[in-house]
């Protein structure tokens, strides 16, 4: 999750981005030639069991056993009234009034 600071004119507010993926667009019969969809509708973290794979799987979805990327994002923000705790993924952004 990333937050988003925005300074207007020394007026601070908080806003944070929430990450949902909803239905997998993978084509699985794009080397036949036509699309073949399997139909998951969300992904959900943690499908694919690998003791090899280092990576883990939480990006693995297991409904499709999909990659989370093949899933379409839909990114909302919304305001929060102040930063629950210290993060390491802000983007701060400054408006300047005279510009707007
Ligand atoms: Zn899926």
């Amino acid at each position: 999750m990333s937050q988003i600071v925005f300074d207007f004119d020394g007026e601070i507010s908080y806003y944070e981005l929430v990450m949902n993926y909803k239905e997998c667009k993978h084509n699985h019969g794009v080397h036949y030639g036509f699309v073949l969809l399997d139909g998951c509708v969300e992904f959900i973290s943690g499908g694919r069991r690998n003791e090899d794979d280092e990576v883990g799987d939480a990006l693995i979805c297991a409904n499709c056993n999909c990659h989370r990327n093949f899933h379409r994002r839909e990114v909302t923000i919304r305001p929060i009234p102040q930063p629950r705790e210290p993060h390491n993924n802000v983007i701060y952004v400054t408006l300047d009034p005279s510009v707007i």
